[in-house]
Order: structure tokens, then sequence, then C-alpha cells
């Protein structure tokens, strides 16, 4: 059997279906190849190997039962540390967490086993998901396949690291402000952060509830649909879930593949102007403009004049969220406590143990989210920021009325350097200056790769209305089918 680690998720679905090989064999190959490289990656923080061949050993005997196998049966998965694993380490990239062994699956995760998947383990992250490069996590960074001296992206750069280093077929990210999309664009993989709803946040660790949306991660645009339809759908134990069967992703990356888009009129916003991003990153989106014209996409020019204060916005809405979000962390409930030697008061504990366990990024987010919320600044800041939110969601409304599909480049940077960004935090929030406005509104927006530039990936991003994730996909395939898929120089 050639490398397995090589096949995309649903070839390999196709050889375990056909008992052309095992899924053991399958999750042994990729168990090898995360011990042969990810001490130079570190995608993952934990690699549940007891577990994977567990999960695989029971899809071999459902087979050899004569029992139907779904479309991802045997196909391994990994999933960002985010997301709640019964009896695995979860820590959300944080200390505050360390050594916390979840009593539940998240619900994307008991879905990721219905499917009978295979689950490797738990990737690397920003600490609670805050960050555009993995540097923030509390375990160390993770490193970007193409040049292990850049960063893989953020917050899920171990989800996006780990599908560019061959160490697994399928990944889980979670959006926030573009964690799925932007560690796809620099890694030269495919995000797709579903309508907000679209997918449960049942056992996702929180950050900002109102813009958190986990979603699939995958080296094709067929392979993220597939594993979109595993994931999504309603779920009663999140109460903004979306009661609606997931739109038909799957038929839509299969239509975008046949490589034609008569009909389909595209919008690039006028405002992404191209100021602050890199010239190689706009030559390789304007080329992919011209590509998807050529598919026979009409091109139209939109103007969303709010999308400019999306950023600030963002960062006012998000920090109190988090503010609120993170109070749970008090060292009585979960994971780290801190001093509790009987002679300090409750107080001191919960400060000793927050003191410790949250990093500086964290940390600055509880306090500008606590101050915006703050008696006397609520409607000055906060309550503004929510304004805002309205008129970027007027935006996207205004714009769809013309267009099916909106159009940007992922991120206004290749790969940075690591280290290069850490010193100013600004200078890292920049990274989401595209993808950020598709979470104030709650739409969805998948980042393809679209071309290289001084040899690194550059994504493009489409954006798409709510429970329309379908177009997104088949503009997305559409791409790929004229681009391909990208290989990062071996490791
Ligand atoms: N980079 C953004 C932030 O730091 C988005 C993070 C995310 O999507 N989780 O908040």
């Amino acid at each position: 059997m050639s490398d397995l680690t090589r096949l995309t998720a649903v070839e390999i679905a196709g050889l375990v279906a056909g008992g052309e090989t095992s899924a053991v064999e399958v999750t042994r190959a990729h168990l090898d190849r995360i011990a042969a490289v990810d001490d130079r990656v570190h995608a993952f923080l934990h690699v549940d190997t007891e577990g994977a061949l567990a999960a695989a050993r029971a899809v071999d005997e459902r087979r050899a039962a004569g029992e139907e196998l779904g479309p991802l049966a045997g196909v391994p998965v990994a999933v960002k540390d985010v997301l709640t694993t019964k009896g695995v380490p979860t820590t959300v990239g944080s200390k505050i967490l360390e050594g916390w062994r979840p009593p539940y699956d998240a619900t994307i995760v008991q879905r990721l086993r219905e499917a009978g998947t295979v689950m490797l383990g738990k990737t690397n992250m920003d600490e609670f998901a805050m960050g555009s490069s993995t540097e923030y996590s509390a375990y160390g960074p993770t490193r970007n396949p193409w040049d292990t001296d850049r960063i893989p992206g953020g917050s899920g750069g171990g989800s996006a690291a780990a599908l560019a280093a061959y160490e697994a077929p399928l990944s889980i990210g979670s959006d926030t402000g573009g964690s799925i999309r932007q560690p796809g664009a620099v890694t030269g993989t495919v995000g797709a952060k579903p309508t907000y709803g679209g997918t449960s946040r049942y056992g996702l660790v929180a950050f900002s509830s109102s813009l958190d949306t986990p979603g699939p991660c995958a080296r094709t645009v067929l392979d993220a649909a597939l594993l979109h339809q595993v994931i999504g759908g309603h779920d009663p134990r999140d109460s903004t879930s979306i009661p609606a069967p997931v739109p038909d992703v799957v038929a839509a990356a299969k239509l975008g593949a046949t490589g034609d888009l008569t009909g389909v009129r595209l919008g690039v916003v006028s405002e992404f102007t191209g100021e602050g991003a890199e010239p190689g990153v706009m030559a390789a989106f304007r080329e992919s403009v011209d590509t998807l014209a050529k598919l026979g996409a009409e091109i139209v020019e939109v103007s969303c004049p709010h999308f400019k204060y999306a950023l600030p916005a963002y960062y006012l809405i998000a920090p109190s969220e988090c503010s609120s979000n993170l109070a749970r962390f008090d060292g009585v409930r979960f994971g780290l406590r801190v001093g509790d030697d009987g002679n300090r008061s409750l107080e001191e504990v919960m400060s000793l143990t927050r003191e410790a366990g949250f990093g500086p990024e964290v940390k600055r987010r509880i306090m500008i989210g606590t101050y915006a919320l703050s008696s006397g600044y609520y409607d000055a800041y906060y309550g503004q920021a929510q304004k805002v939110r309205t008129l970027i969601t007027r935006d996207f409304t205004a714009a769809f009325e013309r267009v099916d599909a909106l159009i940007s480049p992922t991120t206004p940077f290749v790969a940075f350097p690591l280290g290069a960004r850490t010193s100013d935090p600004y200078q890292m929030y920049l990274a989401d200056l595209f993808t950020i406005p598709t979470n104030l509104y709650g739409g969805p927006g998948i980042s393809v790769p679209c071309g290289l530039s001084d040899g690194l990936p550059v994504g493009l991003q489409v954006m798409a209305p709510t429970m329309a994730d379908d177009r997104m996909y088949r503009v997305a395939a559409a791409l790929e089918s004229v681009v391909g898929t990208f290989t990062p120089p071996a490791l």
C-alpha cells in the first residue's frame, strides 16, 4: 500500500469500505507519521494512541460484520483542543485547564465518533482561541510545515499544521474571528467556518459565545464538505443551534469541481483595496478573480462601507464576552488551583489561580472586556460596537441582494516568522482584517488555497449568506479544480 497519509479522506474511506486497507492500518500510518514529524511541527497537545486504535478496530469489526459504513468511516481526524473529549485531556491551550479530563464529549466529537471517524488526538491552539499564530499557546508554538521558522496561523494552528504535515487528513477547528480560515490560508489547506448556529457549540469551551463557530478543516474542498455534513445540523443542547438541515454542501462541492460557474455572481468588496495587505497576496487574489471569471462567474464590485469598523467592533465584543465567559475558571470547578493551603481566603485562591493560570493575551482581553462592560462605559464601547455589528450585517444583506457570494483574500499576509508580531498585539489582530466581518454577521466563510507568494501559500476567502454554506463550497471547489491542492516542501 502506498503512503496512506498522502490520501484524501474520500480515498481513505473508499479503501476502508472496499476492504483494500483496514482502519487500523490507516490509523497506524498516521500515528507513525505523527511520531516521525510532530517534534518539529508540534501540531498535537495530546495523541490518543489507544483510543484511536480502539475506534479503528471497531470500524473494522463493523465492516467485517457487513454493516453499512458512513462516508467517513475509518478516516482519522484531529480535534482542536477547544472541544471537550470524554476522558481525554482538554486544555484549550491554557495552563488553567491542565490535567482536566472532561466527563463528556462535545456534540461534534460525539458525531465524529458515531460517523466512525478515528480521533487521533487534540491539536495545539492559542490559549482560549485568542490569537492568530498559535504562539499564545501555554504549551509552546506550532510550526508551519511549509517553513518551520514560521507561524501556522491561529488560533487553530495545530489543526491546520496537522493537515499540511500529513499527520491527519481531516481536522476540526473553531472560528470566532478567523481561526479556521486564517490558519487554512497560511498552511495551504482548506478551512470552513459554517453559518453561526449551523454547528453545535455544546462542549466547545466558550471564548465569545455570539461568534464562536466550530467547523471543518481538510486538504480538499470535498473532504471539508463531507466533514461539515457529519458534524453540522441542529443540536437541542445548544440554544443558538439552527433547527434546519445542513445545506447540501457535499453536492455543492461536487458541482463546483466540474469547474463551471456560469450564472454565479461574485462580489469583490471595494473597501478591501489591499491597503495593509502584502502585494504578493493581492496579486495571487487578483489572478484567482480572473480564474473565477474564466470559469463563468460574473465579477461585480460591491461596496460594504462599514467593514472598516469590523476589527475595532470585534475587539470590544469578543473581549467583553470573554471576560464574562472566563469568570468560571476560578480554581474551584476545573483544573488548576493555586495557594489552597488552608489559610487563604477563597478570593485569594481564585486570584492566585487566575494569575498563574492565564497567559498575558487572555489577561489583556479580560481587562479590556471588563472595562468595556463596566457601568458608565457600556454605552460608549460595548453598546456602540453592537450598533456597528448591525451596520455590518446590513452591508452583507445589501451585498447579497446583488451577488451570490463575496470574495476576498483570506488574510493580508502570508505566514510570518515566529516572534514577528508577539510584541505588538495590534499587529497580530490585523491578521483577521478580512475574516472578522463574516463572524459579526454570522454567515459562512471558507478559505481555499489560491496561489503562492514568496513560495508560501495564499488563501482566497468566499463569504456567503447565512444558511447558504453550499454556495461557498461550490465556488471554492471550482477554484480548486483549476489551482489544485498544495503540498509543502518535504519536512
Ligand atoms: N485572531 C482572532 C482573535 O485573536 C480570532 C480568534 C478566533 O477566531 N478564535 O481573537
